[in-house]
């Protein structure tokens, strides 16, 4: 009986949030022997929404809404080639297949304009070490001879790709399980406060104690953090998402447009998932995410303006989920004067960047060296 299921009573590590960070965090401290809980009220993941794009270029799309933020993004642009080679890794550990598939990603221009900014941030992109060039229309043709008339060219980033996020989501809470984790879902934690061994953790399906807390409760981190006075920014992004009906191989690669708001992957069993960060509302009491007509419309209309033949497809379900979006960083590792607690979320392209960011909160608990420096990425940089 749902409605009278507890959460344990004491538990070593309790983990607020089971998306893709906290399900794989839980997996890895699981796995090194600890006993751990990820509680999720599961209303709010980014991580059953996303688009499954595997993220390592600058995104013109965050380039051109959050300008101020451009230095911050490049800051952590490190953490996208490596966080792909995370993903590969865990794909090598799971017993099925997740539909990873490291082909590319292209960012296209319709104008003079378009491609020379491409061009500027490809040659940054390259100073800052990311495998990135530019293409001319020839050259694009010869790899992606699909694209609309209009186009000119595009930067291709060699090590972008995609992954199936059900098939992957599914895959990681089979492995956490079999590792020992306890998952308490549809489990709202309603409060938080240090006690003299840990935290005492308010949830609705009664109380837990625990020596350590991690929140990896994306857009609602800043409600958890306000509970222990802490200051963390992070905000819901509601946005829209839609997949066509099957069709033969396609699109090879991730495809992105220099100033417009779409991306497109196919998936291994053929269906074109097309996004690009089009708005949806959080609409009523409970904020569900909701579509937009207009984000329906505007971005389907796109799509087949940048890849005519995505116009014959039948659109098959279309949806709305929650981004989370704080400053453009992460917000990781312990805080400074609270023993015991830890923030795990990830900056833009959190999906990208899970695993990895679930590897790092790992060994930053663990005692290990985090093979990235988190040490500017905690949240003491809101907190000081
Ligand atoms: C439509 C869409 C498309 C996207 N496409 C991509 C993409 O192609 N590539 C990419 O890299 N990223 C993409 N993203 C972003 C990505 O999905 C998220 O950044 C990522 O999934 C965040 O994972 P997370 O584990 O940090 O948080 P989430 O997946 O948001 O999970 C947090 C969980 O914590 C729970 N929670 C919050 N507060 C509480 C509480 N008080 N008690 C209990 N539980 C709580 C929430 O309900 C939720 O289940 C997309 C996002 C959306 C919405």
């Amino acid at each position: 009986m749902i409605g009278e299921r507890r959460v344990p009573a004491e538990i070593g590590t309790v983990i607020v949030g089971g998306g893709i960070v906290g399900m794989c965090l839980a997996w890895f401290l699981a796995e090194e022997g600890h006993d751990v809980a990820v509680v999720d009220d599961g209303r709010h993941a980014g991580t059953i929404a996303n688009a499954g794009g595997l993220h390592v270029q600058l995104q013109s799309r965050f380039m051109r809404l959050y300008p101020e933020m451009v230095p911050e993004f490049e800051r952590t642009l490190p953490f996208y080639p490596r966080a792909v080679r995370h993903w590969q890794a865990l794909a090598s550990r799971l017993d099925e297949d997740i539909g990873l598939a490291v082909t590319g990603g292209l960012m296209v221009a319709e104008s003079r304009e378009q491609y020379e900014f491409l061009e500027k941030k490809c040659r940054r992109e390259q100073q800052l070490g990311l495998e990135v060039e530019m293409l001319d229309r020839a050259a694009l043709d010869r790899i992606a001879p699909y694209f609309a008339d209009s186009i000119v060219g595009a930067e291709l980033c060699a090590t972008e790709g995609k992954v199936n996020p059900l098939l992957a989501n599914q895959a990681i809470r089979r492995k956490a399980l079999a590792a020992g984790v306890a998952h308490c879902t549809e489990t709202r934690v309603t409060g938080l406060a240090q006690t003299s061994g840990g935290f005492a953790v308010e949830t609705t399906r009664g109380p837990m104690r625990t020596g350590r807390i991690v929140i990896a409760a994306g857009a609602g981190a800043a409600e958890l953090a306000a509970h222990l006075g802490l200051k963390v920014p992070a905000r819901a992004e509601p946005l829209h998402m839609n997949i066509t009906e099957a069709t033969e191989p396609l699109i090879h690669h991730m495809v992105q447009h220099a100033d417009r708001q779409i991306t497109m992957k196919q998936l291994a069993a053929g269906m074109v998932v097309i996004g690009g960060g089009w708005p949806a509302t959080l609409a009523g009491a409970a904020e569900h995410p909701t579509v937009e007509l207009d984000s329906l419309i505007g971005s389907l209309s796109l799509a087949q303006h940048v890849i005519p033949r995505i116009g014959s497809l039948r659109l098959i379900r279309t949806w709305a989920g929650v981004n989370t979006s704080v400053d453009g960083r992460p917000v990781v590792g312990p805080v400074s004067g609270i023993s015991g607690l830890f923030f795990a979320i990830p900056g833009d392209a959190g999906y990208t960047l899970g695993p990895l960011t679930a590897r790092l909160v790992a060994h930053s608990i663990l005692g290990r060296t985090p093979e990235m420096a988190i040490g500017e990425h905690t949240a003491d940089r809101f907190n000081s």
